[in-house]
């Protein structure tokens, strides 16, 4: 071998093993921690390490230390908690952004509060412009003096401090709202105006509107709100802000991945675009969901053609089967127990609800059904039964509140996954008992120890802005089923262990979602989305889970916040 060529093999073979080097040593390494991994041994190590976005080691101090290079960063955890980084499995993303920016109604304690909070939205807000809000629960005032028919306020006192703008306010379950006069009349809705089906306008004994929508009515008004139709700039433009709103509140509570629980074609393609542009910068799985004549229609545009696959993917469909059991509308096997009349509201017909998944089942899509009553639940179970859905489409209900016991074990032979929001139940708490009695609630309401030991899988999420998106006080209602503010306890012999609520906001969130290959836990070669705590939340007392505050939270190895 000539000596030039000598010389050059050598410098190539000595580039060629220092970028070895250079490559086997990590970009981050987090030591001296207690690391929960989520891994299928729930390992607890002392520290990872990180390279190019993805975990490449989990372990002890020594062996993890060992990776380090001279270009890598060394954050000395102090003992200090790390886990994988949340994942809420129902979310409505810029419904809670929208419900940030408008009035805010989830502690609001009576009608006259409400009323005064319009009034003085009113006098800032532009003649004609429409005033929102979100969150008022008639079941969790201090006065009932307001609720003159069916458990309803009238418009009245609302209509007259609003002469001039049309104003909707949303029941907290999302179920039902609130119109005044103006909105009304800008919906064109009037004491004739005939109840659509699967939806109520609520009118009195003597015909006069309370302002009341329930369910599919709802559409009357939200029409009307919608009908300014905006530009493509301009909405993008408002869903921009209502997602910068959702992500800021999100990352402050260590939310790294958020299942959209539903939106339309349009809304997923500006969240693609915000994506893209990285304005949105946490992860994001959406379902399709939009009126029902379209949804059939889009479903063939699914899987969403996504250009950044692992931070947006479209690839579920959402469908309401029924509604909440707060404003009547789950679907009961048996009637109300407080209101013997009312079974309820199947908000979608049967021969839809079949032609969806028959839809799905041939596009080999993941859906994802609404199902709060015992009746809606059954229905879901019993036609993906009749229609032989393949247990590895990883088919969802939603909520899945309210079941009759011969219907758990179906959950796990069908490999239908159970996505709960725990919080739901401490929330709904006081009402549940009214409304099924004491005995169907103990016997069917919220039962995730059931649905475990039937080797069902869970998810859980928030159903934000329905429920704040605070993941401590959902794990907190996860292992105690108490409420926060009165120590009151729901069933307790249903909750789950304190891994079982870490699982079912990380591994197994991932796995209702198709992630669990690349998210929702610390193992080699999965992204390295974690967040560092201020609590232990293996050992910390059951009343320490709420009060944790997130220190620092990384996206792929970046971070946030
Ligand atoms: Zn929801």
């Amino acid at each position: 071998m000539q000596d030039s060529k000598f010389k050059l093999l050598v410098v190539i073979i000595f580039a060629f093993l220092s970028s070895c080097k250079i490559k086997e040593n990590a970009d981050l390494i987090l030591i001296n921690g207690t690391i929960y991994t989520a891994d299928s041994k729930n390992s607890v190590v002392q520290a990872i390490a990180v390279k190019e976005g993805k975990i490449v080691a989990a372990g002890s101090n020594i062996n993890i230390q060992g990776l380090a290079g001279d270009q890598t960063q060394i954050i000395d955890l102090a003992g200090d908690f790390l886990m994988p980084g949340l994942i809420d499995a129902h979310a409505h993303f810029t419904s809670l952004g929208k419900s940030l920016i408008n009035i805010n109604l989830l502690d609001s304690k009576n009608w006259e509060e409400i009323v005064s909070l319009v009034e003085q939205k009113a006098k800032e807000t532009p003649k004609a412009e429409w005033i929102e809000g979100r969150g008022w629960h008639q079941d969790k005032w201090n006065s009932n003096t307001d609720l003159r028919f069916d458990g309803y306020p009238y418009h009245d006192l609302l209509s007259a401090v609003s002469p001039d703008h049309p104003v909707v306010l949303t029941h907290a379950s999302g179920h039902a709202l609130i119109a005044n006069s103006k909105a009304m009349e800008m919906a064109n809705i009037s004491a004739e105006t005939a109840s659509p089906s699967g939806g109520r306008i609520v009118k009195d004994a003597n015909n006069r509107l309370t302002g009341v929508f329930e369910e599919n009515a709802m559409d009357l008004i939200t029409n009307a709100l919608n009908s300014k139709t905006l530009s493509k700039e301009k909405s993008l433009q408002r869903t921009k802000n209502y997602a910068l709103k959702a992500q800021q509140e999100a990352l402050q509570y260590g939310i790294t991945c958020l299942q959209d629980a539903g939106a339309d074609f349009q809304l997923l393609e500006e969240l693609h675009q915000l994506i893209l542009d990285s304005s949105i910068k946490i992860r994001i799985e959406a379902m399709l969901f939009d009126n029902n004549d379209r949804l059939l229609k889009e479903i063939n545009r699914l899987p969403f053609p996504t250009q950044k696959p692992d931070f947006f993917n479209a690839r579920q469909v959402k469908l309401y089967l029924d509604g909440a059991l707060g404003s009547y509308g789950a679907w009961l096997l048996q009637a109300y127990s407080d209101n013997p009349k009312m079974l309820g509201q199947n908000t979608l017909p049967l021969t839809t609800l079949d032609s969806v998944i028959k839809a799905c089942k041939a596009k080999q899509l993941q859906l994802c059904v609404h199902a709060i009553g015992d009746r809606g639940n059954r229905e879901v179970l019993d036609y993906i039964e009749k229609n032989q859905v393949p247990p590895q489409l990883r088919w969802r209900i939603e909520h899945a509140q309210h079941i009759d016991s011969m219907d758990i074990p179906r959950f796990a032979k069908l490999g239908v996954i159970a996505s709960v929001q725990t919080l739901h139940c401490t929330s709904d708490a006081p009402f549940v008992i009214k409304r099924l009695g004491r005995s169907r609630g103990a016997k069917t309401s919220y039962r995730w120890r059931d649905l475990l030991n039937a080797d069902a899988k869970i998810a859980n999420g928030t159903d934000a802005p329905v429920e704040k998106i605070n993941p401590f006080e959902n794990l907190y209602a996860a292992v105690t089923r108490k409420r926060l503010d009165n120590g009151l306890e729901f069933f307790p012999e249903q909750k789950m262990t304190r891994i079982e609520a870490l699982r079912a906001y990380t591994i197994w969130n991932a796995y209702a979602m198709n992630r669990e290959k690349d998210l929702g836990s610390l193992e080699f070669n999965k992204w390295a989305d974690f967040i560092i705590l201020d609590h232990n939340l293996l050992s910390c007392e059951d009343s320490e889970i709420p009060k944790t505050k997130v220190k620092a939270c990384f996206i792929a190895g970046k971070k946030m916040n």
